[in-house]
């Protein structure tokens, strides 16, 4: 099953509507170890990118996953902004050109967007960041690849994993960040960017079971 740019576009029409349903928690969590901003920071930056795609609506993926990224980066103050726009502009990098992405490519652009956060913000795993969803989901999505799981089973293994690592903020210090000036008292709350990281994902999965779905119809 390989994803054509109109389900790319779906997929983020839908990142869109679950970021703006989840704006309140978001900053919630946002709340307790930053400064309140981060459900606001993705739904305004998401609704940046909706009112991109019309633009870029017939070109590649990687166009597509670039123009998100621009249009986080100059939406969105912060550390989210740059991180996840560095994330989107990076993914598209993996697979500019294509207009159909096999499994192999949605794995690269998700390593690519992983490797692009790293890059710009230098956070290493248990840092207490979104590196702590994406890298397990990462690491599960190619493994489950490898075992010959088809695109909706591997984005299901790497949405189980990016659930665990965001839980595993929870009882982490954050090192990175607002979050980091906290010292000792972070420790107890569930990080906001690896909460959005797995819902983000979590999107991802789902558009990829309901193709599976269909396509057996
Ligand atoms: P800000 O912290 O500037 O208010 P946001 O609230 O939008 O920005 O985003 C906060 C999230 O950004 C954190 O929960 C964390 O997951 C992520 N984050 C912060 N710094 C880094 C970093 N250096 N590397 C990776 N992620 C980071
Ligand atoms: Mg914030």
């Amino acid at each position: 099953m390989a994803i054509t740019t109109k389900e790319v576009l779906i997929c983020l029409h839908r990142m869109a509507e679950v970021l703006e349903a989840n704006r309140e928690y978001l900053t919630s969590l946002d709340a307790a170890i930053g400064d309140a901003d981060h459900g606001i920071n993705m739904d305004r930056g998401f609704k940046a990118v909706l009112a991109k795609l019309p633009s870029v609506e017939d070109k590649d993926a990687g166009t597509i996953l670039k123009t998100v990224g621009v249009a986080l980066v100059s939406t969105v103050g912060g550390a989210g902004g740059p991180l996840y726009g560095t994330a989107f502009m990076q993914a598209g990098m993996a697979v500019a050109g294509k207009y159909e992405l096999e499994p192999q490519d949605v794995l690269a652009a998700l390593d690519a967007a992983l490797k692009g956060v790293v890059m710009r913000g230098k956070a290493n795993l248990g840092d207490k960041t979104m590196v702590d969803a994406i890298t397990p989901a990462v690491n599960a999505m190619r493994s489950a690849l490898e075992n010959g799981a088809d695109l909706a089973e591997a984005l299901e293994h790497a949405v189980a994993a990016a659930e665990q690592g965001m839980k595993d903020t929870i009882p982490m210090l954050a090192r990175k960040g607002r979050a980091s000036y906290l010292g000792e008292r972070s420790i107890g709350h569930q990080d906001p960017g690896a909460t959005s990281s797995y819902l983000i994902i979590k999107v991802m999965a789902d558009v990829a079971r309901e193709l599976k779905a269909e396509s057996k119809n």
